[in-house]
Formats: C-alpha cells, structure tokens, sequence
C-alpha cells in the first residue's frame, strides 16, 4: 500500500484560509480520520490529497514521490464520497466494471478483479440489479466495490456513511473498519462525526477554523486533549471545563469549591493564576464525603447510566455519570470527587492544556 505525507500543505480560496500550512505524516496501513465541524477544513484537505483540489502552497507525497501536481487519475488514490456517485443507468456489475474499463484493462482481468471483490463484500447477488433499487448499506458496498476494484495505493473517504441511518452506520463503520484491516489499506477518512471518529482512526486529526489542533490516538485525544477545543469536541458531552483560580495548592472553582491539586501539578500554576479544571462526566463520582458540591439541575437516564447535570454556581454545570439505581431529586445537594489522575488543566488565555511538572 501506500505513505502519504504533507509538508506545508495549505489552501486558500482569495484571501481566506481553508487550510492553514499542515504537515503530516501517514503510515502504511493506517487509518486516519480527519474530525472536525464543518468548514473546518477536512474535505478541502482530502480533496488536496487526491488532487482534485490544488494546493496554493506545500507538497504531498505518495510512497516518497511528489505528487503535488499529478492529475488525480495518476495518482493511484480512491475517492468514496457520501452519494455514491453510482451510474443510475448501468447495472451494480458495470458500476464496479467502470473504472478498469476506463483505464482499458482486459475483460478477463475485469471478471476476476469484480469475482474477489464481490466476494469480499458479500454482494454477488447484487450484480445485475440497477443502483436505484439498492439499500442505502448496499448502495455503499457497491461504491465501495469499485474503489477496491483498481487496488489503489490509498483510499480517501468523505463522509461515506452521512446519508444511512444510525443502525446501518454502526454496521457499516464495522465492515469498512475490518476491510480496510484485512488489506492493509491505508485510508484517509473525513468525518465530523466525533464518534465515527473514535471507533474508527488509528489516529485522529482534529481540526478547526482551517488549524489542526491536535493529531493523536483516539485515547490521546480523548484524555489529554490539547487544547480547550479539543476538549470539548470529543466527547458525548465533551470534557467539564470549569474555571478557576489556582492559590495554596487548590484551585479555587465556583460556589466555594475547593479543589486540592493532584501530585505533580502543584509546580504548573502560579498563585492567583486563571486555569480551566477539565474532567470527564465518567471521572467524577458522588460521594458524600467528596471535596466538590453542587446541585442536581436535571438527571437523564441513559439505561446502564444516570448523567446528572449538577450547577456547581451560577450556570457552570457539570456532568456526572452516577449510578443507574440511585435517585437524584432535582435541587439536591450532592458531593463528588473528581479522580486525580483523570484531571485535566488548561490555560484560559491561549486555551492549551497545562502539564504535569
Ligand atoms: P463540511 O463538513 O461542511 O464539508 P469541511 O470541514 O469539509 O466542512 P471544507 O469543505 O474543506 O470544510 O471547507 C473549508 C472552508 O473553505 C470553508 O470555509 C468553505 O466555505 C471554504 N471553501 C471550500 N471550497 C471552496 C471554494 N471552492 N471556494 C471558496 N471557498 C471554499
């Protein structure tokens, strides 16, 4: 399969930046998810990539070789995008066929490239029929099937699962997740989707306002994100950012909160200094004897779970995950902990995480 690597490689459209220099580097087999809300920059970035956009600055290259300039046919990349782009008039077979025929490969080579590939994809039965009979999941498969079919040196995926519903995205995110492991392929796929994102990236790439913001592990981005976007962006909710001030080994927080310092941060604040005190609802637990208080604003059940929504002053409400069986009258009290390890700090000011010293 294929390394990509980014060096530089920017965007603009007159004078406004759509992707500001990025630099990049994808390893073969690897599975990158580029996340972020849209206008961010994500699809400008992958259609750079397969060279149906123009850089306005940078250099891309695939297996070490410059590409920068190639027209995207001899770039050996395949594009599925989130409609298919099926031909309505040919049938599923003819659909896969296309891009072999365009490239005038022999019809023997094209019956045993579409045989291995339908097979893989478990859609034979689907040969004859036209894309406008199909499911949403199979319609997928197919575009699927014909980006397979020229065994690229990488794939490029734009929201191919935006237009299923939630059941058939989870199916789909599985089965395009266990062949791109069964060919090594290495992928580069567009979401906004944090989800998507996190079941499916070796790596994610967090991007906003044309800046990637963090590129790391689904488990690096989710618990030391770098910033106070990223933070908030991944999650469902995303981090509790509640800010404070930092004096004597606590970090003053609203409603008279005093939150002791876990080991090893005492020495990355100075006195009076601002700092936002991150956590995770799944880090924080009641407990009467906790150091925390605030109160019950709304409880929603979430089957195995109760997300408690608690004002700890004015309106910083935080998110709790509490235990499915016990009660929790709205306007109750409660006091919770935050697990030390599980405490993220940042700056208010440039908005980046603090770290341990
Ligand atoms: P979405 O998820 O909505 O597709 P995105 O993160 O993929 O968003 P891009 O489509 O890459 O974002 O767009 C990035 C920025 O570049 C946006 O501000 C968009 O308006 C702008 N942009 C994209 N294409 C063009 C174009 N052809 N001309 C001018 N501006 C453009």
């Amino acid at each position: 399969m294929a390394t990509i690597q980014l060096k530089q490689v920017e965007k603009k459209f007159g004078d406004a930046y759509a992707v500001k220099p990025l630099d990049m580097t994808i390893a073969d087999g690897e599975f990158i998810v580029l996340l972020g809300p849209s206008g961010c920059g994500k699809t400008t970035t992958l259609r750079m990539i397969s060279g149906l956009e123009t850089v306005t600055g940078g250099q891309i290259l695939l297996n070490d070789k410059n590409v920068t300039w190639l027209h995207p046919s001899a770039r050996d990349i395949a594009f599925v995008f989130q409609f298919y782009a099926l031909y309505p008039h040919i049938n599923v077979h003819d659909n896969i066929a296309f891009p072999l025929q365009a490239q005038g490969e022999k019809k023997e080579l094209i019956d045993e490239r579409i045989k291995q590939v339908v097979e893989l994809l478990r859609i034979q039965h689907l040969l004859n029929k036209r894309p406008g009979g199909l499911s949403g999941g199979d319609k997928q498969r197919v575009a699927l099937a014909r980006a397979l079919v020229r065994r690229p040196a990488a794939f490029l995926m734009d929201e191919p699962l935006g237009a299923l519903d939630a059941d058939l995205r989870e199916t789909m995110r599985a089965e395009i997740r266990q062949l791109q492991l069964r060919l090594n392929a290495t992928t580069v796929y567009v979401t906004h989707d944090q989800i998507e994102a996190m079941a499916m990236g070796d790596r994610i790439v967090v991007m906003n306002t044309a800046v990637v913001q963090q590129v790391g592990t689904p488990t690096e981005v989710y618990y030391n994100p770098a910033n106070l976007f990223v933070a908030k962006f991944i999650g469902s909710p995303g981090m509790n950012l509640v800010q404070g001030q930092f004096a004597d080994g606590v970090v003053q927080l609203p409603g008279e909160n005093r939150y002791p310092l876990p080991d090893g941060w005492k020495n990355a604040m100075t006195r009076g200094e601002n700092v936002v005190v991150g956590f995770r609802p799944e880090s924080a637990h009641v407990n009467p004897e906790g150091k925390l208080h605030g109160e019950v604003y709304a409880t929603d059940m979430h089957g195995s779970y109760n997300m408690l929504h608690v004002n700890m002053a004015g309106d910083n409400v935080v998110h709790l995950r509490a235990d499915r069986a016990t009660r929790y009258p709205i306007g109750a009290n409660i006091r919770f902990d935050i697990d030390p390890p599980m405490a993220r700090f940042f700056n208010p000011q440039n908005e980046m995480a603090l770290r341990r010293q």
